[in-house]
């Protein structure tokens, strides 16, 4: 099956005009009980839905455009002259690209859930935070202390930045609204992320950190949510994004 961003990206290719919504690529139930039917009813029939319906509004006030290009303009924003039809782009667009890349990574819990041993993605891991344990610890506390809504996302860094930080090392950054690693203007690449120019870090592995992501079950507890959350990440899914996207 290709996974739900090409499809959208084939779209057009097809004769349709706007990007699709992608179906979840499992049951509403499929990742009870860490993450209930209901959150994923409103995540993906609501708000994706919403941040597709928008999108395609906004890259339709920029004139049209191929929807297929649409990640594509997600790294290089500055080109939409207007303010406003650039933050319609960019959170809506956002919203899109990152529900898809989250749905997607996610699966039924798993114990014991980590990227398989003599795998690339578990190495790169291991070679930048030193252990997976010390990963998790420092992506969820990025995640307990984001403030606001937002994400935290596990990217590849794509060029030597200012910071000292080598092309395909991995970080963790925390990201308001809907933005992401791909969204990172290029001064922002020189402090965070891949030097002055060049391709945008690559996302591998993102926590929706919204309300509306854990509320219902979870409260305010985000900790909590972002604590069970490690058994339902689908590491075979986001090792195939290391291996193809980075
Ligand atoms: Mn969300």
């Amino acid at each position: 099956m290709l996974p739900a961003r090409a499809r959208a990206a084939d779209a057009p290719s097809s004769g349709e005009r706007q990007v699709a919504l992608p179906p979840l690529p499992y049951p509403y139930n499929a990742l009870e009980p860490v993450i209930d039917t209901a959150t994923m009813k409103l995540h993906h029939d609501k708000h994706l839905a919403t941040y597709v319906t928008k999108l395609n509004a906004a890259l339709a006030s920029i004139g049209g455009g191929a929807p297929a290009a649409y990640p594509a303009i997600l790294a290089s924003l500055d080109g939409i002259a207007d303010g406003a039809q650039r933050v319609q782009v960019r959170n809506n667009g956002g919203g899109v690209a990152n529900h898809v890349q989250f749905f997607e990574s996610l699966r039924a819990p798993r114990r014991n859930n980590r990227p398989s041993g003599g795998g690339r993605l578990a190495a790169a891991i291991d070679a930048t935070f030193g252990s997976f344990e010390q990963f998790q610890g420092q992506f969820a506390a990025a995640a307990r202390s984001l403030f606001g809504s937002g994400w935290v996302w596990l990217y590849r860094v794509n060029n030597d930045d200012d910071g000292g930080r080598r092309a395909g090392e991995l970080a963790i950054g925390q990201f308001a609204n809907q933005d992401s690693p791909l969204m990172m203007t290029k001064s922002e690449r020189g402090v965070r992320g891949g030097g002055g120019g060049g391709a945008p870090p690559t996302p591998i592995l993102g926590v929706d950190c919204w309300e509306h992501a854990y509320y219902l079950k979870y409260g305010p507890k985000r900790g909590e949510y972002v604590d069970a959350w490690w058994s339902v990440v689908n590491w075979d899914a986001v090792e195939r994004v290391y291996e193809t996207r980075a």
